[in-house]
């Protein structure tokens, strides 16, 4: 990664954020969360092949049939989720695992669940190398959330629902912020944002349509040489 690379990016997302401002209703992302754009090697998370265009804004894919998110969308979902050193957010949808790697920069503790194992297992891999000590990773649906752990500050979906999760709304703290597109596969989806009250309460507003790869409804297909250990 170069630094022209990673300014490129940096000053691409800037753009879009001043495009969508009246839908995202600021002119700027958090400065914190653009640091961490800066910090955390896009490269890396990539196939191979595709390294050459891994500063582009825009998603690409990583096997499986699924995709990286584009720059843009990550700092925006990081941005609108309030990321703060206390705390502990939950991702659902590791992919690449480059979302949780900037989400990690950002908070004290980052669980993530993927359905797909041999993403998972890559992810985890990847975290490992790159010194990424604050992320804990799991093969699970993540329509389930991950119980153990919650309540949670934050959660983050990387892929289109039908619906919101019931267990994530139960999953989010009192003040807890859930960033989730929701809308039919392939089709048009609402970013939406949900904000938990210390009364309990529920707000939920649409940020931006966008377009993401399916939440998957199955469980994850057990395979011997994908499990995580
Ligand atoms: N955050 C990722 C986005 C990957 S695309 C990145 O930046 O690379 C969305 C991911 O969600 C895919 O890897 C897909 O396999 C995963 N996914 C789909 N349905 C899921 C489910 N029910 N539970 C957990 N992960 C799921």
């Amino acid at each position: 990664m170069t630094k022209k690379d990673t300014n490129r990016m940096l000053a691409d997302i800037e753009m879009e954020v001043e495009y969508t401002r009246t839908m995202i209703g600021k002119n700027a992302l958090d400065p914190r969360v653009m640091e961490a754009m800066r910090s955390v090697p896009r490269d890396a998370f990539v196939p191979p092949e595709l390294k050459p265009f891994a500063f582009d804004n825009g998603p690409l894919p990583i096997g499986h049939g699924q995709t990286i998110s584009q720059p843009y969308i990550v700092a925006l979902m990081t941005d609108l989720v309030q990321p703060a050193p206390e705390h502990t957010v939950l991702e659902i949808g590791t992919g690449s695992g480059y979302q949780t790697a900037i989400l990690s920069q950002l908070v004290k503790q980052v669980y993530t669940m993927e359905v797909v194992p041999a993403l998972a297992k890559a992810a985890r891999e990847l975290f490992g190398a790159l010194h990424y000590n604050n992320i804990e990773n799991r093969i699970g649906n993540g329509y389930e959330g991950w119980p153990e752990h919650a309540p949670y500050d934050g959660i983050i979906v990387t892929a289109a629902a039908t619906h919101i999760p019931q267990p994530l709304i139960e999953q989010l703290k009192p003040g807890g912020r859930l960033i989730i597109p929701v809308g039919l596969p392939y089709s048009h989806q609402d970013l939406m944002l949900l904000e938990k009250n210390h009364a309990g309460e529920i707000h939920s507003q649409n940020v931006l349509g966008v377009a993401f790869v399916p939440l998957r409804e199955e469980n994850p297909q057990p395979d011997r040489d994908q499990t995580l250990h």
